[in-house]
């Protein structure tokens, strides 16, 4: 099984023995197992990852996107040092979640007002929970290999998921407008939400058509779902998210990822009378607590990644994920995704994966690749010349 890669890393051999004693599989996050097993990070510092082998690599993966900045940007450091020596989280709200919160509604003017939770997951769930409570409606609208996260309404695996919960939401084929339409059609009057990520990663990170944004905006309003955009992933795509690109406005965005500068976090906003749902004066308001929700560690790395992001950055990063993906079709790989966000296709087995690795680029094992903003030229001239060594 470690075929290759055996003897090569032998430290993180030994921590996987360790592993392998108290967790499942030696695993605590599905996504991020490569067989035999992964390697540990040990630290990080911009766009440069090291293990416990003291191998380095270029982090095209970024924690699986959500690195906007790489590891350890100064600014981020700062901001989240200065917010834990004042005390990491309390029972009571603070003033930084009131300025991401505007910070964002300014950045999406369809989500004019906000909740943060400490994952995408999350975002997902208090979004669907919120259609439910708006429209007074079950049933959800997803498609086939969006991931959304774990939580159980919108699992792509339904292993340990209840009949009931899975046969709560509809799967239709991803940007297929006319399953959409007639599903909506027949049954609109249950559907509380369609669901959609505008760029979804496991079906491939290729945009949906313009068109199918529209229909899926008319057809919701037609029924009075709601339409709900996972821009999880999607929110590195410009300053106003894959939304602003398609110019639609959705009535429910779930967010998470970059806008935690590098904490666990996410984020669900929407047009006021939607989220008024969360409103905890009212009668019988959505309850939505969260230990950690809106921590000021969190909140504050995450205004620091996000005010950096300017215009001039998000184009900057774009463009050097417009160069990686080209020069990478030009040396034979497959390559889609759109501006940042690429997705390389490194076929079923590892080998692939750990070659990249052992040549200098991390990946997701599934190929997801990104840039951050401590890339320049000369990185992705490296980069390039790992996957080319690949390649030959
Ligand atoms: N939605 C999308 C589109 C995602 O890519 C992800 C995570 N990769 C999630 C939701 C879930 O986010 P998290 O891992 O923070 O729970």
């Amino acid at each position: 099984m470690r075929s290759s890669v055996v003897g090569r890393f032998p430290r993180a051999d030994r921590l996987y023995d360790r592993a392998l004693a108290r967790m499942p599989g030696g695993n605590s996050r599905t996504s991020l197992f490569v067989a035999p097993h992964p390697p540990y990070a040990v630290s990080g510092v911009g766009c440069r990852l090291t293990d416990i082998d003291g191998h380095t690599v270029i982090d095209l993966l970024n924690n699986f996107t959500s690195l906007i900045h790489g590891h350890a940007h100064p600014k981020i450091v700062a901001a989240a040092t200065d917010a834990v020596a004042h005390g990491s989280a309390f029972g009571l709200p603070t003033e930084h979640e009131v300025d991401l919160a505007e910070l964002l509604a300014a950045r999406i003017p369809a989500a004019e007002s906000w909740r943060f939770t400490n994952s995408g997951t999350e975002a997902v769930m208090m979004s669907v929970r919120a259609a439910r409570a708006f429209t007074g409606r079950d049933l959800i609208v997803r498609f086939e290999h969006s991931y959304h996260g774990t939580y159980d309404g919108v699992a792509l695996d339904h292993s340990g998921v209840a009949e009931g919960v899975a046969g709560t939401a509809i799967v239709l084929p991803v940007a297929d407008g006319e399953a959409l339409i007639e599903t909506l059609e027949s049954s609109g009057d249950r559907i509380a939400a369609v669901v959609i990520d505008a760029m979804p990663n496991h079906a491939g990170l290729v945009p949906v058509p313009a068109e199918f944004m529209r229909l899926a905006r008319e057809a919701t309003t037609r029924c009075g779902a709601l339409l709900v955009l996972d821009e999880v992933i999607s929110f590195r795509a410009a300053r106003g998210g894959m939304q602003s690109l398609y110019d639609v406005v959705p009535d429910v965005t779930a967010l998470g990822k970059i806008i935690g500068g590098g904490f666990p976090v996410g984020a669900v906003g929407g047009r006021t009378d939607v989220m008024e749902v969360f409103n905890p004066v009212t009668s019988d308001p959505v309850s939505h607590g969260g230990t950690f929700s809106a921590n000021p560690v969190t909140m504050r790395a995450g205004l620091a990644a996000m005010e950096m992001m300017t215009p001039a950055e998000y184009a900057r990063v774009n463009a050097l994920g417009e160069r990686l993906r080209s020069e990478l079709v030009a040396q034979g790989w497959r390559v889609n995704g759109f501006g940042s966000l690429l997705k390389l296709d490194i076929g079923a087995t590892p080998e692939t994966w750990w070659q990249f690795y052992e040549q200098g680029v991390l990946v997701s094992p599934g190929g997801l690749a990104c840039i951050s903003t401590a890339m320049n030229d000369s990185v992705i001239d490296e980069a390039l010349a790992s996957f080319a060594r690949v390649a030959a």
